[in-house]
């Protein structure tokens, strides 16, 4: 009986909660609406996809690779983002490249978006800065699993 009546106490609670809430943003969404401004901040409500929340600065979105001044990629395929990648998502194929300056520069580049869980360590491993993951780009549903593999010519966008 006792359990009943904490468990019936507590979704009154919540639904006081829940009530306070509510109230209290209808009146102040309803006081905007007569541009009376008031403390607090606008809607936490976005029209999304029209508006868009801004992204904190460090958001982890979609990745780029970044490129050197000439253009190349500045990956020199070391592999350190694809061996420490959780997701297994990274494929990079190397080639040798003529600068003895820079060794290696990946002929292939990919990243299977289908799997990545954005951790950011590929980024956190890199020793070259090549690969950022700040684009904002963060609405990434696709329709067919082939095009969230995402290669150099996409990446390097
Ligand atoms: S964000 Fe994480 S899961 Fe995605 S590619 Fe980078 S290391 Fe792999
Ligand atoms: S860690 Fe950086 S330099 Fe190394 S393969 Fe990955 S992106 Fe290229």
């Amino acid at each position: 009986m006792l359990k009943a009546i904490g468990y019936f106490w507590e979704l009154l609670k919540g639904g006081w909660i829940t009530t306070r809430h509510f109230m209290t943003n209808m009146f102040h969404h309803t006081l905007r609406l007569f541009h009376i401004k008031t403390k607090r901040p606008g809607a936490v409500t976005y029209q999304y996809p029209e508006v868009k929340k801004p992204l904190a600065a460090r958001h982890r979105s979609l990745h780029r690779l970044m490129t050197r001044e000439d253009g190349k990629p500045r990956c020199v395929a070391c592999m350190l983002c694809a061996t420490v990648c959780p997701s297994e998502c990274i494929v990079i194929e190397a080639a040798e490249d003529a600068d003895p300056e820079i060794q290696k520069v990946p002929k292939s580049f990919t990243i299977d978006l289908n799997r990545c869980c954005f951790c950011g360590f590929c980024v956190e491993a890199c020793p070259e800065d090549a690969i950022r993951m700040d684009t904002g780009v963060i609405d990434l549903a696709r329709r067919s699993h082939d095009d969230l593999i995402f290669g150099l010519d996409k990446l390097l966008k």
